[in-house]
């Protein structure tokens, strides 16, 4: 596809170079690095299958997710791998009264004290959980 700026003259071209500044690409990139050292470590010859754990504040995509883990895996040794995705639930703490409470809606404040100085507590975990393979 091509795109012309309304800016300047330049062209913009849109092609699969888009899709590695995708959030999640990038995220995948970054775990194929710990996936290809623990396939060292552990001599396999084929991985069947990577268990992630994700944060819900990381605001992954689940479909980009897994477009992104398709095209990362292949020609290594995940090639015939699947991937599977558990997310976890904002769980923040209240500065003021200590009350751990789940986040519902994107509404951040402490049910207990309306209070909003809040700890983050889980939501931003970028995991993986297990490898399966061979
Ligand atoms: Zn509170």
């Amino acid at each position: 596809m091509l795109i012309k700026s309304q800016a300047n003259n330049c062209l913009v071209f849109v092609n699969l170079l888009t899709w590695s500044r995708m959030h999640e690409t990038a995220i995948v990139q970054d775990m194929f690095r710990i996936i290809d050292q623990v396939a060292e470590e552990n001599q396999l010859k084929r991985i069947d299958r990577v268990n992630f754990v994700i944060g819900k504040m990381m605001q992954v995509v689940p479909d980009l997710f897994y477009f992104a883990f398709d095209a990362a895996k292949e020609g290594t040794i995940a090639e015939n791998s699947e991937v599977k995705l558990e997310f976890l639930p904002i769980k923040m703490k209240c500065k003021s009264c200590g009350k751990e409470f789940l986040i519902d809606n994107n509404v951040f404040y402490c049910p207990a004290c309306q209070n909003t100085d809040l700890d983050l507590i889980q939501g931003k975990e970028l995991l993986i959980k297990s490898i399966e393979g061979e």
